[in-house]
């Protein structure tokens, strides 16, 4: 089937729109440090304009707020946004909370949970935050079927109790989607449940000092650490069906991987650009950075990784368009690894090509690198995307031995095939 990533005048020139706001108008606040508080007064003016846009949300589709109308633009959307960690506050595209609005969409959608759609509805607006509670520090949060927290039904309400970390937003959130267990034990032991903050026996213990940031702040970009203590939510707090939490997360998860993808590629182009003015702009050993060979090799590899990379991404968000999610999730573990390395890899290469400069705080290339690190680990770490596509690719494979190939039979067939020829 041909592949077909045209774009018509109107994205084209959306997209022109968006690449000189968060140039212009989003870059520059990155060198501020904006206490938490403060935000909204700075974001809020920006925000109306992306609203005026018809830009905000672009996740989500039209009837919920959104400005959504396929993955490829999407992804074209959101490959401007990444070039700051900021845009996509700025456009109600951040997440977990896009992540987190498309699972309440899909759940309404299946099970017409009107208790939802208040919460969904402030948050597609920007008027709230959220968190996505999964990960546990006492069991490996690559094999969710470790989880510990449990939720027991008591009369017409649910019960939460367990320990939860890196969860990210965890200490701003007016709510949290929960991953607990329902039952013992099972494929459809896993439930999701909407929890406000405000619930008695929501202890948030402390945001996690990380690589990328070694002193926490409650704020955007922080993961907290949070014990949910005998939490009891009404049982219309149920997100989905009872038992069907890991088939909805990973219908969200389906989406959240790629759009991280998307923005990625913002990054890389960013990185790109400080690479290629750089190796353009400093003289040593009696030329320019750009007319030594192992700098054009730096050069020339990333922007082949690159292309591979974005040509990969549309591929995948191509495919969602014209068959779903579930269709696309090989593409999409393929990029969730592959691009997290790509980032790693042109990042490192840009900071080396600066030097000292690179390494200092006077460029945002170190911070963007000990952000991007974590890009392989979370939504899936690259080791449990590989297992599932070389699983997706082998699944329906039969054995064979010798193999197929094998030269010494199908010389045999070759030959009795063509006898007559070769006689
Ligand atoms: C920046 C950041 C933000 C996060 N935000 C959230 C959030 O909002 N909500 C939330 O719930 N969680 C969040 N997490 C947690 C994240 O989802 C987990 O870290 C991730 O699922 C891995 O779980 P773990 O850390 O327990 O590592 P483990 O599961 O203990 O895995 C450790 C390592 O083992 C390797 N490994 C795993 N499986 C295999 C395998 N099958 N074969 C070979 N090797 C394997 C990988 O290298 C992996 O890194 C976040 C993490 C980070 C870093």
């Amino acid at each position: 089937v041909p592949i077909d990533f045209s774009v018509d005048e109107e994205l084209k020139s959306k997209l022109a729109w968006c690449l000189e706001f968060v140039r212009e108008e989003i870059e520059p606040l990155e060198t501020l440090s904006i206490p938490f508080e403060k935000l909204p007064r700075v974001l809020e003016p920006l925000r109306e304009e992306v609203r005026r846009q018809g830009l905000f949300a672009p996740h989500m589709p039209l009837k919920w707020g959104g400005s959504f109308t396929s993955q490829v633009d999407l992804a074209l959307v959101n490959e401007v946004l990444g070039r700051s960690w900021l845009a996509p506050v700025v456009f109600g595209a951040h997440a977990p909370d896009a992540g987190n609005a498309e699972l309440l969409m899909l759940a309404i959608e299946q099970t017409d949970n009107q208790a939802l759609v208040p919460w969904l509805e402030r948050l597609v607006a920007g008027a709230t935050w959220s968190a996505f509670a999964m990960t546990e520090p006492e069991v490996a949060g690559s094999d969710p079927y470790l989880i510990r927290t449990t939720a027991r039904r008591r009369q017409d309400s649910y019960v939460i109790s367990g320990h939860k970390w890196f969860i990210t937003h965890g200490s701003i959130a007016e709510f949290f989607l929960v991953v607990a267990r329902t039952k013992e034990e099972g494929r459809d032991s896993l439930s999701i449940f909407l929890v406000p903050a405000d619930s008695p026996g929501v202890r948030v213990i402390r945001d996690v000092a990380t690589m990328e940031h070694l002193t926490p702040e409650s704020g955007i970009g922080s993961h907290a650490e949070i014990i949910f203590d005998e939490v009891e939510v009404p049982q219309e707090f149920l997100v989905g069906q009872e038992g069907r939490g890991m088939a909805l997360a990973q219908a969200r998860l389906g989406p959240g991987r790629i759009q991280h993808c998307m923005r990625w590629i913002g990054v890389c182009n960013r990185a790109m650009e400080m690479m290629l003015e750089r190796a353009a702009s400093r003289y040593l050993h009696g030329s320019l950075l750009r007319d030594k060979g192992m700098a054009q090799r730096m050069i020339a590899e990333s922007y082949a990784e690159l292309e591979a990379f974005r040509l990969m991404t549309l591929k995948a968000a191509w495919r969602m368009d014209k068959e779903g999610t579930r269709a696309a999730m090989t593409e999409i573990s393929a990029i969730k690894f592959f691009g997290a390395r790509v980032l790693n890899d042109i990042l490192d290469r840009t900071l080396q090509i600066h030097g000292a400069l690179g390494y200092s705080a006077d460029m945002p290339i170190q911070a963007m690198l000990r952000a991007a690190r974590a890009a392989r680990i979370y939504d899936g770490a690259d080791e449990v995307h590989m297992m599932f596509v070389a699983r997706n690719l082998t699944a329906g494979i039969n054995p064979v031995d010798p193999p197929s190939e094998w030269i010494p039979r199908r010389r045999e067939k070759a030959l009795k095939k063509w006898a007559d020829r070769l006689s």
